[in-house]
């Protein structure tokens, strides 16, 4: 009888968790090591963009998380004093890319994942690290709080500050900060009526966007030095934001001082050599932190996931296949970064002028902004899907 091989996961967020379930449906034994003492995400809401959802697709939650959050595309972007540089639609988003994007809270989809693992997979409060990376011819092994676990793979999906990162590439730089920070929240509706938007100042951005159970989700950003905080991150807002257009002033009213997390945004700006050493591999922000400018970071976590599952036999082909589709795609967040955050008064005439004209020509900004990433369809599975087993379909 063969034996069963197994998969030691480090860190239980998005990247983790989806990986888990997927090398969990391709047959392996499958054990998530997670350091806090729940797998309650940090952060508020997340938007996943068709490429993603199709990932999830693989792992038989795609039509369950779209039917469980709110479709976006309906709104655009704003200047402070409320006009509109760009509008776009939902069924437009839907065209363009053959799907919806989505917006859910972050522990819905982490509670949907968690659910597709047998109950005994997930161990939290378990800070773990790499010991032994692995070979052809041994396993690799980790150490918990617990003792040492041995692995025929191991993910490391420990996040942006990742150990397992600095253990399999010493060499690396690590992460550079990139310029700005953030603040999210979640808020029940604040009263006045509004349509989703995003809108650009100077070096300054504020989103605002419905989720599905009725509550709102809202973010900004804004140029700072590293490591600011405000006694009141609440009043902070206020200061940069209160004078900008409706809904903002009503969402901030609405917002609690504690409600509101912020977070000074770090980014691998030079790409690892490889997403594997041994028996080891990366994914997610521990392989490719990138700025939240294109909504991306955990939508490329989600692909890594099923794609390693596809690879879990050949890793230098889950590296072929990965590293050079985020490398552009963190590429290509730092210089929508760069321009939506740029605090220059000429560039930013430049930009509103530029982005009204291209979105009157043609498709809005927002969804061009996606080509080549929203339309990416993940490879075959190996193994059947819980879905395409007994066909069953999630209605919306
Ligand atoms: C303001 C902001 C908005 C964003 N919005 C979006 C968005 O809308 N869409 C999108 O796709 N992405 C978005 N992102 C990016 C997204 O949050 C990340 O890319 C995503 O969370 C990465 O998932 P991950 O699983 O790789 O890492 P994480 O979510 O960071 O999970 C890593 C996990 O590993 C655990 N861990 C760490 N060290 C250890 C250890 N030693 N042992 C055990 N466990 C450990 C951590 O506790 C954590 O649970 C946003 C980011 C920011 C900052």
């Amino acid at each position: 009888m063969t034996r069963t091989k197994t998969a030691v996961v480090i860190g239980g967020g998005i990247g983790g968790l989806t990986a888990a379930v997927a090398l969990h449906q391709s047959g392996l034994q499958v054990t998530v090591l997670e350091r806090a003492p729940s797998l309650e995400p940090v952060g508020a809401a997340i938007s996943l963009s068709p490429n993603a959802l199709r990932a999830l697709d693989v792992i038989g939650l795609g039509d369950e998380i779209r039917a469980l959050a709110a479709w976006q595309g309906d709104g655009g972007v704003r200047t402070p004093d409320g006009r509109w540089l760009s509008r776009s639609s939902a069924e437009a988003a839907e065209a363009r890319f053959g799907g919806p994007l989505v917006l859910l809270h972050r522990s819905t989809l982490v509670d949907r994942l968690s659910a597709l693992l047998p109950p005994d997979a997930v161990r939290t409060g378990a800070d773990t690290r790499l010991a032994d990376p692995g070979d052809r011819d041994r396993p690799a092994r980790v150490r918990t709080p617990a003792g040492e676990l041995e692995a025929d793979l191991v993910v490391g999906a420990d996040g942006i500050h990742s150990a397992v990162r600095r253990a399999l590439f010493p060499l690396h730089p690590g992460t550079v900060y990139a310029g700005f920070t953030t603040w999210r929240v979640v808020i029940p509706v604040p009263g006045a009526e509004f349509a989703s938007h995003e809108t650009w100042g100077r070096g300054r951005i504020w989103g605002t966007h419905p989720l599905k159970d009725g509550r709102v989700y809202a973010y900004a950003a804004a140029l700072a030095p590293a490591g600011g905080h405000a006694a009141d991150e609440r009043a902070e807002l206020l200061h940069r934001y209160g004078d900008w257009h409706d809904p903002i002033p009503a969402v901030l009213a609405a917002a609690r001082p504690e409600d509101v997390l912020r977070h000074d945004v770090h980014h691998i700006a030079e790409p690892l050599p490889a997403y594997h050493r041994g028996r080891t591999v990366l994914l997610g922000d521990a392989a490719h932190a990138m700025p939240p400018s294109l909504g991306q970071g955990g939508n490329q976590a989600v692909e890594d996931a099923v794609v390693l599952a596809h690879h879990s036999q050949d890793l230098a082909a889950y590296t072929a296949a990965r590293l050079p589709r985020t490398t552009a795609i963190a590429r290509k967040a730092v210089k929508v970064a760069r321009l939506n955050l740029t605090g220059k008064r000429a560039r930013i005439a430049v930009r509103d002028t530029a982005v009204r004209a291209l979105s009157k020509a043609g498709p809005a900004l927002f969804l061009r902004s996606f080509d080549g990433i929203a339309d990416w369809r993940p490879p075959q599975p190996p193994y059947a899907s819980p879905r395409t087993q007994d066909g069953e379909r999630y209605e919306r």
